[in-house]
């Protein structure tokens, strides 16, 4: 048995070592011996020595064919084009291998139950979850009144899958959070047009500032849209009416979260929907969240070169109506998306040309928001597994000799993305939240598709999950 384990380890290492060579844009190592000064690693066997054999092979499998070239990149597309108009027997003959592969690997299950079951090893270490279901609407969508009647389905059964969510994070009590995205909930047609609109009224002014002054469409973030003229100017009575409906239902979900005592996390999406996401995000915060607790957090992503813009605009809010800003930030998962947009349109992309002007960017508003936690201002979540990142926000937490468990301030990490570092983050003291996705396969397929492409050019840290899943094999296998 030692010698078959001996064999086993020699012939399996430096095909691992190919393999979790980081590939692209790199400094993982030099920040992770940084970050070595301001938190412990974990070994393989505390990060994940309660997974079974099984989920550390498919993590293996599954990071590995995220790697490999053209996966990432078709692999979304083709799975799309299988389950539109796909043979039954190819779709299935798919479905088992996703199933088994990344599906299982990024997503905790299609129900609530199969997600409580699959995350129990997070609850062990202390982690707080966040089951989010993943359903989400891409842009440009026209909808005929045929397909309104079924979206109106869709999204009525989001909401009770969302209000579902709330209840048990509630009962759990292990300060979980819950998490909405607004396309899953809202028509994106009505959405696209209120971006428009939100636009073109900045625009309009000559004061180079307005955009981040407020809402001057609804200075008061009301949403009493059939009493607003320039709602009225832009959308029929019908849109109005259906608008308002789909507030009205957002507005039930962050009621009940507020009164649960469960903080509700807007999600960032579409660049060309993201000011009227904002906006709904902070009417919510102005109703719910208080002046010392947060229970609805809005979502920056730092790509996003007007990033800086959104930040400003959102603490202004906060302190004009005197509430807690609710704030987590994130990098932005939609930069393919946005780059082929922008170049189809033939405008300037939003999105940063370089990855170092978004860690720049990202590391400034992280500092000052951090900043912002130490003088009661604002609750945030850093939702990053950039170790660089996270090394940044340490130092200035202890800069201003925070707690590493401030109720206020959390790191945040996807489901089976940079486990370890969830696991050194846990054991050096701090607050971690996990974002659990679940739901059907075909609901689920944008949200697989940009993990593979993320994790094909995700700052090593696939590399440092690859190596942990690994050792931790080759622990089981030598019986150390
Ligand atoms: C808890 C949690 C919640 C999240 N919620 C949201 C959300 O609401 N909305 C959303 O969009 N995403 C969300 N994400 C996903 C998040 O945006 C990605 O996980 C994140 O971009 C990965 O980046 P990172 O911070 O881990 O760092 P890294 O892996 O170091 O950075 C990779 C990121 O840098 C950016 N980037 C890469 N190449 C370039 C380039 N050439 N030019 C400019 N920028 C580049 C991209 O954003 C890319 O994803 C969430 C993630 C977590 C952990």
């Amino acid at each position: 048995m030692r010698t078959w384990s001996k064999l086993i380890v020699t012939y399996t290492k430096p095909l691992v070592a190919k393999l979790t060579k980081p590939r692209t844009y790199t400094h993982t190592e030099a920040s992770q011996s940084v970050s070595k000064a301001y938190i412990t690693p974990v070994t393989p066997k505390e990060a994940f020595g309660d997974l079974a054999t099984r989920d550390l092979l498919r993590g293996l499998v599954s990071l590995a064919l995220a790697r490999t070239p053209g996966v990432a990149t078709y692999g979304g597309k083709f799975l799309e084009s299988i389950h539109r108009s796909g043979p039954r027997i190819l779709k299935d003959f798919v479905d088992g291998i996703v199933r088994r592969t990344v599906f299982g690997h990024f997503c905790a299950g299609e129900t609530l139950d199969e997600c409580e079951r699959n995350t129990q090893h997070l609850r062990r270490l202390g982690v707080k979850c966040l089951f989010d279901y993943a359903a989400e609407r891409e842009p440009g969508t026209v909808l005929s009144e045929e397909d309104l009647r079924k979206e109106e389905a869709a999204k009525e059964y989001a909401a009770e899958l969302e209000i579902e969510t709330i209840r048990r994070a509630c009962q759990l009590g292990k300060g979980d959070f819950a998490c909405i995205k607004i396309t899953a909930l809202a028509v994106i047609e009505h959405l696209e047009k209120l971006n428009a609109m939100i636009i073109k009224d900045w625009k309009k002014s000559a004061d180079k500032e307005a955009s981040i002054r407020g809402y001057s469409v609804d200075p008061e973030l009301s949403f009493d849209f059939e009493k607003l003229e320039i709602f009225k100017s832009h959308f029929s009575d019908e849109e109005l009416r259906i608008l308002r409906n789909d507030v009205f239902r957002i507005q039930r979900l962050c009621a009940l979260a507020a009164e649960s005592r469960v903080p509700i996390l807007i999600d960032a999406e579409h660049y060309c929907l993201q000011d009227a996401i904002e906006y709904i995000a902070m009417g919510m915060q102005k109703r719910y969240n208080t002046p010392q607790e947060s229970y609805v957090f809005t979502t920056i992503q730092c790509y996003l070169k007007d990033s800086e813009r959104r930040e400003k605009l959102v603490t202004r809010i906060a302190e004009q109506f005197g509430f807690r800003l609710g704030l987590k930030l994130v990098r932005g998962a939609y930069l393919h998306y946005e780059r082929e947009y922008a170049s189809q349109r033939n405008i300037e992309s939003p999105v940063w040309n370089t990855i170092e002007e978004t860690h720049r960017s990202y590391n400034t508003i992280a500092s000052r928001e951090i900043a912002r936690v130490s003088q009661g201002k604002t609750s945030l979540i850093l939702a990053t597994h950039n170790l660089e990142s996270i090394r940044n926000a340490i130092k200035n937490i202890e800069q201003l000799n925070m707690r590493h468990d401030n109720e206020h301030f959390h790191f945040g990490q996807l489901y089976s993305m940079a486990d370890a570092t969830t696991a050194s983050l846990r054991k050096a003291g701090f607050q971690v939240v996990k974002y659990i996705p679940f739901g059907p396969l075909e609901e689920v397929i944008p949200y697989l598709s940009r993990r593979l492409l993320e994790n094909q050019d995700i700052l090593g840290s696939t590399s440092v999950d690859m190596s942990y899943f690994y050792k931790e094999l080759m622990r089981r296998i030598t019986r150390k």
